[in-house]
């Protein structure tokens, strides 16, 4: 069967996500306004900034989940698909892991890992397990895999997420507050995961109030406020030494 011969991959270091003056309303609340970011490939870019800064917004923007009003979003140089199969896949490309897990609840752990595999990526279903054990073993919780999502803690859902996205071989991985819902003690689990993740290269949009993870993890961060990109700059520099007075202003707060 004739397969569609997919783009050169691109090399480490170039442009993977691009937004390029990107605006969008809810009505008549101005979301994003004039946003310019490039994710080059291999980064991980931590996003944060007071709620209802837009950052949910933007994460959602870049899988399509959200439209924009103007401006432009590339992927691997790719304007993003409006819709039918190539849609389906830019939301492969893009995995996206969610504050609140999002697994299908009346599926257990293994079928939520293989479903996309199957239906989106064609995998047969032997294989497609063997893809999933591994993701699960992986992230640690292969012994849950016959369970319920219910059946498990929220540490261990949230890493269940990570492996069903990672299981569609994602360009770029998006996490939106990926432990704002769990319990203290779990939060470790889920960004020690994500820190290996990062360690073997994947290139990475986390928005996260886990500055810890971002002094150590991130090779940017990129503070919102306002539905705008206030300031950009490596950990050391932006957490030492903010140049922006809401950016100041908003560590004062948290740390
Ligand atoms: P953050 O993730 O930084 O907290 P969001 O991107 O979720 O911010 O939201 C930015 C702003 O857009 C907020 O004022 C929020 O209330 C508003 N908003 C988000 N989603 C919608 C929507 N679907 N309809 C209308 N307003 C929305
Ligand atoms: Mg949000």
């Amino acid at each position: 069967m004739a397969q569609p011969v997919p783009a050169p991959a691109s090399q480490p270091g170039e442009p993977l996500v691009v937004l390029d003056h990107v605006d969008k309303h809810f009505g008549a609340l101005h979301v994003l306004q004039d946003v310019n970011l490039t994710v080059r490939r291999g980064e991980v870019v931590v996003v944060i900034g007071p709620s209802g800064s837009g950052k949910s917004t933007l994460c959602r923007t870049i899988n399509r989940l959200e439209t924009i009003d103007s401006g432009s979003i590339t992927l691997d140089g790719v304007p993003l698909p409006a819709e039918g199969k190539a849609l389906a896949r830019l939301r492969a490309d893009v995995g996206m892991v969610f504050q609140s897990f999002n697994l299908f609840a009346h599926r257990t752990v293994l079928d939520n890992v293989t479903l996309g595999l199957r239906k989106v990526r064609r995998i047969p279903g032997g294989q497609a397990k063997e893809r999933a054990m591994a993701l699960l073993e992986r992230v640690g919780v292969s012994s849950q895999a016959a369970k319920l999502p219910a059946q498990l803690s929220g540490g261990q859902q949230q890493r269940v997420a990570i492996a069903r996205a990672l299981a569609m071989e994602p360009k770029v991985m998006l996490f939106d507050e990926p432990t704002s819902a769990l319990d203290p003690e779990m939060i470790n689990e889920v960004l020690d995961v994500m820190t290996a993740l990062a360690g073997e290269g994947m290139t990475m949009v986390v928005v996260t109030h886990e500055m810890g993870f971002a002094r150590r993890a991130a090779d940017r961060v990129v503070f919102m406020d306002g539905g705008r990109i206030v300031e950009e700059a490596d950990p050391e520099t932006f957490f030492t030494a903010p140049r922006s007075e809401r950016a100041r202003d908003f560590l004062s707060k948290i740390l």
